[in-house]
């Protein structure tokens, strides 16, 4: 099952050979030394629910990891907009998207200057030339600082480094100042800093070629996978369930919901911190590692399948070959681990599982669709609403007058909130009125998530709740049939694991945040992370940290 492309790229070996690490005392005891990099994984798509699901199963790095951090199986991705640019930006910054400022993976800005006004969140659209689908990815949008960032800040010699599958993952880890940041463009691995690869990132694309040019080779399904097998078929001609992840040669799309896409990552992570030393230079360094894989699997086949399966169960492999690899090099590392995102099975293999609420979302709620039906009411022809899909941020045409637009306001909240499968449906109005939410994220209100993630400036004039289990894909299509992005917790909750060498493991159940990592990880390497300048804190004992470590640190200065 395993990828070559993690062995493969092991070759490169970039690695300076092992030395001694100095043993760290378990929480209560003295202080931890600082660790001098930071290694923080986003598995995008990886629900609590898989993680608790496969947990038993796995034998490589989620074994290692759950074995001895500190894992948190309640961990929310809080806030409503749960996709894959919102959950990213939560992750390292301490802020809601509400504070991050990124609502969506994409909007709409009428007051742009660009003649497309759909906006990608990872993008700089004041670019001359960029469309949404040509754009120039930049970190612009986001509107507060990472880790690497303020670690940065305090110590310029810090390197800040971030390699992901996709572009905004890598974006929103990193953040505004990297020294490294290399993503998948779709052809190659690629950057947004201008600067020339590092020999590292040119084996990889000399090697990713080569692999994409041959067809993947098939990965033999353990029997538990196999167990999971059963096909469903969810529109014509389109069946999924019992697949075996294959690609053909030079597939540039299916490459990425297969394993080989996060051994590329992988491969990549490992050998960046060989060629660079992280870790090994005279400050503490981060390096953003992000897993797309799963995100891409669970939209072409959904997360209930042998599909699933085996690219969890392959992750888990090459995952624990990275991390030998990581403690070859002699570095004292800390690892967190978490998700931008839970996800929602195929509704036909949920109903068929006994899910009665299991159903995909009706295609005329698409703000597009119900803005053209509205249209003539108000004597327009193009549609009256603008909006990503079917659900969350809904926009009013702001070419209408101020009166026009409360009545398009007041018609369309009335239809949707006639809908069977909405839930809710609030105006910007009535979001505002409502404080951006503290405290244990399971008790929070559905509005109360919704403000999580909105930002008055940029996010819809509506927003709109689906119920529980209807799926926002109304009309399924080869590589997307399952998806996630709604307020209910199979979207919420991840798992959050946080590890350092010699750490006393524990397994914690009480509610936690995304936005906590950054200041759990703040006093792991030294770094003051002021409480009143993020949304989280400092989760007290988490792979042995001590919360007001931060404190003693400061006083006696920077020592990283
Ligand atoms: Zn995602």
């Amino acid at each position: 099952m395993r990828s070559p492309l993690l062995a493969a790229a092991a070759a490169l070996s970039l690695a300076a050979p092992a030395t001694a690490t100095p043993p760290i005392m378990p929480a209560g005891g003295p202080p931890q030394p600082p660790a001098r990099l930071v290694i923080a994984i986003s598995v995008d798509q990886f629900a609590a629910d898989l993680f608790d699901q496969y947990r038993p199963l796995f034998t490589g790095g989620f074994a290692r990891l759950a074995r001895q951090g500190t894992v948190f199986v309640n961990g929310y991705q809080s806030h409503a907009a749960t996709e894959t640019c919102p959950g990213h930006s939560t992750l390292l910054t301490g802020r809601h998207p509400a504070g991050t400022g990124i609502i969506a993976n994409d909007w709409f800005d009428q007051g742009t200057a660009r003649a497309d006004k759909h906006v990608y969140c990872s993008e700089d659209e004041s670019q001359p030339g960029t469309t949404f689908a040509n754009y120039k990815v930049s970190p612009v949008h986001l509107r507060v600082e990472t880790l690497g960032d303020r670690l940065k800040a305090v110590s310029p010699q810090s390197r800040n480094v971030a390699i992901a599958g996709k572009d905004r993952a890598a974006v929103m880890m990193g953040g505004h100042n990297v020294d490294q940041r290399w993503y998948w463009d779709g052809k190659v691995w690629s950057t947004d800093t201008g600067k020339a690869p590092p020999r590292t990132i040119a084996a990889l694309n000399q090697l990713f070629t080569a692999r994409l040019a041959q067809p993947s080779e098939p990965l033999v399904p353990p029997a538990v996978c196999t167990g999971r097998a059963k096909p469903y078929t969810v529109a014509p001609g389109l069946t999924v369930g019992n697949g075996s992840l294959q690609r053909g040669a030079g597939d540039l799309r299916f490459v990425r919901a297969h394993p080989d896409f996060d051994g590329a990552v992988l491969a990549g992570a490992a050998a960046l911190v060989g060629e660079l030393g992280l870790g090994k230079g005279p400050a503490a360094d981060v390096l953003s590692v992000g897993l797309s894989a799963t995100d891409y699997v669970g939209h072409a086949y959904g997360n209930g399948g042998q599909e699933m399966c085996l690219q969890v169960l392959s992750l888990d492999r090459e995952l624990g070959d990275f991390l030998t690899r990581m403690d070859q090099t002699g570095v004292d590392y800390a690892v967190v681990l978490t998700a931008d995102h839970g996800g929602m099975d195929l509704p036909e293999r949920l109903k068929d599982r006994g899910n009665a609420e299991a159903q995909r979302a009706d295609p005329a709620l698409a703000a597009g669709e119900l803005g053209k039906v509205l249209a003539p009411q108000f004597g327009r022809t193009e549609p009256v609403l603008q909006g990503a899909g079917i659900a969350n941020d809904v926009w009013l045409d702001r070419r209408l007058d101020v009166a026009t637009v409360r009545r398009v306001l007041a018609a369309a909240l009335t239809r949707y909130r006639a809908h069977p499968q909405v839930y809710a449906a609030y105006s910007k109005a009535e979001i505002m009125k409502v404080a951006v939410p503290r405290g244990a994220p399971d008790k929070w209100s559905v509005i109360q998530r919704v403000r999580a993630s909105y930002d008055p400036a940029r996010s819809g004039d509506i927003y709109v709740v689906l119920k529980p289990y209807v799926s926002a894909i109304a009309v399924p299509a080869a590589g997307y049939v399952a998806t996630h992005g709604s307020v209910w917790d199979y979207d919420r909750r991840v798992p959050i694991i946080f590890w350092r060498k010699g750490a006393a493991p524990a397994n914690r159940t009480e509610p936690v945040e995304t936005v906590d990592i950054l200041p759990t990880i703040g006093p792991m390497i030294g770094l003051a992370v002021p409480a009143g300048g993020v949304d989280g804190r400092c989760l007290e004992g988490a792979a042995g940290v001590r919360c007001r470590q931060t404190l003693f640190i400061s006083q006696t200065g920077f020592r990283p």
